[in-house]
């Protein structure tokens, strides 16, 4: 399909910030241009490709570095390939967005849902933060565990800040910037 590059779109950002969110309406908009895509959701990984594995650092890392790969083979063939998972270490994160550029067939781009904790626990959409907060979830990023913010993001999304359609249609522009899609003649 004439129109768009390969590449990786990481989200990362907190449980609740607008990961899916944003994710899923990125997915909607290309598939709507014909656009070769594919949903990695973070939720939906942990039920089949790392069923089984639980929230230690190692299990947390084994999920991120399986998203990783699946996407950097989608990525090299042409495919944008979203991810929308916590993926709360920057050490693994970095890691990834080398084995693309290593690689050099597909761009990465990291996207952070950026949001103060605060606003995510009055918003709690999963009603998960009560419980972490009640100690009824144990290591839950943001509360019991940690979440390192990145530090140059290739795009950052202020999720308590603006709608989800302003979010969405700066990213697609940072995304025609970059010149990994087409703009979208009327
Ligand atoms: P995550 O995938 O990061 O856990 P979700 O996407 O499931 O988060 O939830 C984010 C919530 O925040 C949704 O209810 C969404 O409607 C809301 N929201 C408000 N503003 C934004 C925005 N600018 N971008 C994304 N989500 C937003």
């Amino acid at each position: 399909m004439p129109g768009h590059k390969g590449f990786v779109l990481w989200f990362t950002g907190l449980s609740g910030a607008g990961k899916s969110t944003l994710a899923n309406k990125l997915v909607a908009e290309f598939q709507t241009r014909g656009y070769n895509v594919e949903l990695l959701d973070g939720d939906e990984v942990r039920t089949n490709l790392s069923k089984g594995l639980g929230f230690s650092k190692e299990d947390r890392d084994t999920n991120i570095r399986r998203i990783g790969w699946v996407a950097r083979v989608l990525a090299r063939n042409g495919v944008i390939a979203i991810t929308a998972a916590i993926s709360p270490y920057a050490e693994i994160r970095n890691e990834i967005r080398a084995d693309v550029e290593k690689e050099g067939r597909a761009a990465f781009v990291e996207a952070f849902a950026c949001a103060p904790l605060e606003a995510l626990i009055e918003r709690d959409v999963k009603g998960l933060y009560k419980k972490a907060l009640a100690g009824e979830i144990a290591n839950f990023t943001g509360v019991s565990d940690p979440y390192e913010a990145p530090e140059k993001p290739e795009f950052v999304a202020y999720t308590s800040e603006e709608t989800v359609e302003q979010s969405a249609e700066r990213l697609l522009a940072y995304l025609q910037e970059q010149g990994l899609i087409f703009q979208e003649t009327a």
